[in-house]
């Protein structure tokens, strides 16, 4: 098809359409350099000036202060699995012997914990497995555990929104004192953080902050600075921090890419305060209809952490499942299908998303409920 159609994918995800017009105008001649971002050095002028930008606009959007190193790393977010541990309390890290506690809300914070186990004693202070990741700890969710956090941790990790189970954190968790590590990679961007609250902060760049390719990092350089050089060199923060991300050759073309999502950001809402205000409305369109149609929408996330980028809800049957997906198609509704994990449908609605593209959704939803309920 031609027509861009509305794109719900988990990620890589929608992009802003200024964004993609602005790639497809610069991709023969980014302006003055005469050649495209997927031919030039690393190392020149023009890409150090991209670069600069990006990390320039991500510091202006959040408020970085300069006890925070912000590095762009290949890898994913799943090298972070294993690069938080080995860095904080590997061997060759930061607390050789210390340990790493974890709120496990959804598939990816498990994932996060199986990958640390290899490297040092980590544990999971919270696990919702029990009711399929649907909740978080108190006091987040009234009647659940409150997490205690072992005596020697180093860092309590968790992930502020679970992409596959859709359950966000609305807030940071109390940690009295404990480094906080925060994968973040599928709300980086949709609303401000008080970066001083983290110890680091990760999220691969596919979902709400350019393509795949790039991992963003935000490390306060001082709880990783003791690391030693024993640790592969790729995999020690030192290096990406004393390298400015240019210790070896970067992925140019995310970072590219990522320059002008945030530039479209600051150009688009000023704030991420706007931002997220933006979300909280789209969001709002769809939970307002599961909670009006509890029989025939079942949200999965407990209404106390529903987040605002994943939307996840199941049908009464696997036949009205598959009936709406093949015809949300028809209605350029596209990537609806939930985890198989989860079942149902799942709505990623990511900054990029516009609210048009989620109101079409919703009213596909209305009578869709209308004629099958
Ligand atoms: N954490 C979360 C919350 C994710 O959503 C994802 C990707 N879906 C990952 C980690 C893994 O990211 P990557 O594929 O970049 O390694």
């Amino acid at each position: 098809p031609q027509q861009r159609v509305y794109n719900f994918s988990a990620g890589p995800a929608v992009l802003p359409v200024p964004v993609l017009e602005q790639v497809r105008d610069e991709m023969l001649c980014l302006p003055g350099v005469g050649a495209s971002i997927l031919e030039i050095s690393h190392r020149g002028a023009a890409f150090t000036q991209i670069i600069e930008s990006a990390e320039a606009n991500l510091r202006k959007l959040l408020d970085i202060s300069d006890d925070y190193a912000v590095l762009f790393i290949q890898g994913g977010s799943r090298l972070q699995f294993s690069m938080v541990p080995m860095n904080f309390i590997g061997e060759h890290g930061a607390n050789p012997g210390k340990s790493g506690d974890y709120l496990i809300t959804g598939s990816w914070g498990k994932q996060a914990l199986e990958e640390a186990v290899k490297v040092g004693p980590c544990r999971a202070v919270y696990n919702s497995k029990a009711t399929n990741f649907d909740r978080l700890p108190a006091p987040f969710c009234a009647g659940e555990a409150t997490p205690q956090y072992s005596d020697d941790a180093a860092f309590v990790h968790y992930t502020c929104n679970e992409t596959i189970q859709g359950v966000q954190f609305p807030g940071e968790p109390e940690t009295g004192g404990i480094p906080l590590v925060c994968d973040a990679s599928s709300d980086f961007l949709h609303r401000k953080l008080d970066v001083s609250k983290y110890g680091l902060i990760y999220a691969c760049a596919q979902k709400n902050a350019g393509p795949a390719g790039v991992t963003i990092v935000i490390v306060k350089k001082d709880l990783v600075a003791s690391a030693s050089d024993s640790l592969p060199v790729y995999c020690n923060y030192n290096t990406h921090i004393e390298a400015n991300s240019l210790n070896n050759t970067p992925p140019t073309f995310a970072i590219y890419v990522v320059q002008l999502v945030t530039q479209w950001l600051l150009d688009t809402y000023g704030s991420l305060d706007a931002v997220h205000k933006n979300n909280a409305q789209k969001a709002k369109l769809l939970y307002d209809l599961l909670d009006e149609s509890p029989d025939f929408y079942q949200g999965h996330a407990q209404p106390e952490c529903r987040s605002l980028m994943n939307v996840a809800f199941r049908l009464p049957s696997e036949d009205l499942t598959a009936a709406f997906l093949s015809g949300g198609k028809q209605h350029g509704l596209t990537d609806l299908k939930g985890h198989r994990s989860v079942g149902g449908i799942r709505a990623s609605i990511y900054n990029a998303m516009p609210i048009a593209g989620v109101e079409t959704l919703r009213d596909y939803m209305v009578d869709f409920r209308n004629q099958h309920a």
